[in-house]
Parts: structure tokens; sequence; C-alpha cells
């Protein structure tokens, strides 16, 4: 899928967000869970840092996406901090900068989260905490397993129902789950497909 991504601003308080126009899709999740990896492989450039001291970016990335370079964009991107360093953590916002909790809760044009969960390892309390506070908030979300690559076919089969019933996971019409590889691009054109309806509803 051609894309042509322009990084926008890295914003730390509600101020900061770029004008609420564009549909924009927001990526989630623990991390190291693959997000700056994926998003990479989305936008056929290197867009967003790989992490190799996880837990610097504290602020949210937006990227405009474009069909063709002459056009203006399509979709936002909105690239969130990981979470999940703290072992103990009451309430995922607790870990949260501010400026996450409105911008998930108020930001009119957020049409799509898409969460990202590693489909290697079992549910994780932190990613269950997150849906549970989507739901909480009304926002549409599909569930993205990482680093399928790692999984047998009979691995990625097994992932795929061990996740939907760790995570409680509604219909898939309602609650969908997509395995993804940042590494050979599987589960991408998909990904795409969702996130092209996402912004034209
Ligand atoms: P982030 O912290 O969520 O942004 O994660 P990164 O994109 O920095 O990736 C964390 C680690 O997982 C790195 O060592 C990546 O090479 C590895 N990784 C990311 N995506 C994939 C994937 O699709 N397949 C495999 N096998 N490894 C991946």
């Amino acid at each position: 899928m051609p894309a042509f991504p322009r990084f926008l601003l890295s914003a730390t308080a509600p101020a900061h967000f770029p004008p609420a126009s564009v549909p924009e899709v927001a990526f989630l999740g623990r991390s190291n869970v693959g997000k700056s990896s994926l998003l990479n492989a989305l936008l056929g450039s290197k867009q967003a840092h790989v992490s190799s001291t996880p837990g610097r970016t504290r602020s949210i990335n937006f990227f405009a996406v474009s069909d063709r370079v002459d056009q203006p964009p399509r979709v936002l991107f909105a690239d969130l901090p990981g979470y999940g360093y703290a072992k103990i953590s009451k309430s995922i916002s607790a870990e949260w900068p501010s400026f996450i909790d409105p911008y998930l809760r108020e930001r009119p044009t957020l049409a799509l989260c898409l969460c990202l969960i590693d489909a290697n390892i079992p549910p994780q309390e932190s990613d269950a905490q997150l849906l549970a506070f989507l739901r909480d908030a009304g926002r549409r979300f599909l569930l993205v397993g990482t680093k399928a690559d790692r999984l047998s076919g009979n691995g990625r089969v097994k992932a795929l129902i061990a996740l939907r019933q760790g995570f409680d996971l509604g219909t898939p019409e309602d609650e969908p789950l997509l395995l993804c590889s940042a590494k050979t691009g599987a589960g991408l054109k998909e990904l795409w497909s969702t996130i092209f309806a996402a912004a034209a509803s």
C-alpha cells in the first residue's frame, strides 16, 4: 500500500494536538510490543524510532498520511507512549502522562484505536485494562497481535483463540483481532483496509 507519511508534531499537552479535522488512528501498546516497527512497516519508511531504551517517548507523535505526495492527508496516525513499565499499577491511566486520558476520551476525530499486543505471550493485565478503558470511553478498537512471524500456522490458530478468550472479546465484528508481522508484512494489507474503512466511516 503506497502511503506518503509526513511527521506533523510531538504533543505533550492537549493544546499541542493538531486541529481536529482528518480522521485519526491511534497506536497503543506496551513498551517493546513492536509499535515502532509496525508503524515503519505500514509507512514504508523510518518514521518511528525503534526503541533501544524503552519508555523514552512520553509524547503523542502525529503523522499525516496521504495517498499521494501532492494530496491532502486521508488519515492521521497518532503514536502514543508505550505503557506497562510499572510492575504493579492500580489503573492503566495512573501510569500515563496526563494528556493521554483526554486524548482517548475527548478527541473528536479519533476513529479507531489499534491496540497492539504481542501474539506470542498470554494476555497481559495492562492490555486488558486498556481495553476496559476504551470500552468505557466508547472507542472502537482493533486488537493487533504483533510478531506473528514467530508463530507456526497452528500456533497462530491457538494464539487467536487464547487472545480472544483471555481478553473476553465480543463478536469479531465488534471487537476484531488481527495477527500481523512487521518483519514479513503478514496482515498489513488487512490492517490498511481496516484503517481506511474506519477513516471513511
Ligand atoms: P516498541 O517499543 O513497541 O516501539 O517496539 P519496537 O518496534 O522497538 O520493537 C521491539 C522489539 O521487537 C525489537 O527488538 C524488534 O526488532 C522486535 N520486533 C518488532 N516487530 C517484530 C516482528 O514483526 N517480528 C519479530 N520477530 N520481531 C519484531
